[in-house]
């Protein structure tokens, strides 16, 4: 907005901004900070590192990513039961059985669970089984379903939509917002562009101007945007230097037998590397992990 940078001009307050209750300026002045089972989320002083597997397929494979990444200083484990692929003909994922897994490694090494509900009917389900519920990109804009996540009582991890602008994700966030559910994580994870080189496209300028309009707490995906583990390591650092709360990464023991997105994912192996060149970024914003 231009009136902010005149001279003589304080403070500009919009009356309107399409999002309400995610807007900085109308419903909250300070930032949105919340705790999932102790790691804080938000606020400035921590980095959040949620890391662990595309899609859970056995509990081996699970609890082998999930004691890697704990060993390495992750905040939370990810790990998708329910997977919402474009051809109903792929891997769909394990279900209940899956998240079943996913509470069994949390017992194991104490790691939170993220994991994306992609229908209303799961609430029950994901209400006891997971920590924070994500809704994914293609859910971004699912009206009915954000409004049960939003009434489940756990922290929201929304995901931008495919080809949503930032206006339409603030706005999405209102829909769990509105049900009195304040913990909120918007997650930028690649957009479509006319540029094909890479999965998506990394908006990373919308870590900024997400700071700069909604109170919420603002994590990026740079394994969905990229679709190459190559990139992930530079756009983790990147995110965690433009002022992101956090970064949610793929990672995997052998991801080449991975049945969906082994591309993408991280080697287990090198995980403790990749976390500390990423944490080293964050602290020069003054963060600390999670
Ligand atoms: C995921 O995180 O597992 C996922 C499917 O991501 P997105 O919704 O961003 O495509
Ligand atoms: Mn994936």
């Amino acid at each position: 907005m231009g009136l902010e940078g005149l001279p003589g001009v304080d403070q500009v307050i919009p009356i309107s901004r399409p999002y309400k209750l995610a807007s900085s300026e109308l419903s909250h002045h300070e930032p949105t900070v919340f705790d999932v089972d102790g790691r804080r989320v938000g606020g400035g002083q921590t980095f959040c590192l949620i890391a662990g597997l595309c899609t859970v397929e056995s509990p081996e494979q699970t609890l082998g990513v999930a004691r890697a990444v704990a060993a390495a200083g992750a905040s939370m484990l990810r790990g998708g039961a329910f997977k919402p692929r474009t051809s109903p003909f792929s891997f769909q994922g394990l279900g209940r059985e899956g998240l079943r897994i996913l509470a069994d490694a949390r017992a194991e090494v104490g790691l939170p669970i993220v994991s994306e509900m992609t229908s209303a009917q799961l609430a029950d389900d994901f209400a006891e089984a997971v920590d924070v519920v994500q809704v994914g990109a293609r859910n971004m804009q699912n009206y009915g379903l954000l409004e049960v996540a939003g009434k489940l009582g756990k922290p929201v991890l929304l995901k931008r939509g495919l080809s949503s602008t930032l206006e339409e994700l603030l706005q999405a966030a209102d829909y769990v917002l509105k049900e009195g559910n304040e913990r909120v994580i918007l997650c930028e994870r690649g957009i479509r562009t006319f540029d094909t080189a890479m999965r998506f496209t990394l908006d990373l300028g919308a870590v900024p101007w997400l700071k700069l309009h909604t109170h919420l707490p603002v994590i990026v995906d740079p394994s969905h945007a990229s679709g190459d583990r190559r990139l992930v390591g530079p756009l983790s650092r990147a995110a965690a230097a433009a002022g992101a709360d956090g970064i949610i990464v793929e990672v995997a023991v052998d991801p080449d037998v991975a049945l969906c997105d082994g591309p993408q994912q991280l080697y287990a192996a090198d995980f403790a590397r990749f976390a500390a060149e990423v944490a080293a970024h964050a602290r020069l914003l003054g963060k600390k992990l999670a």
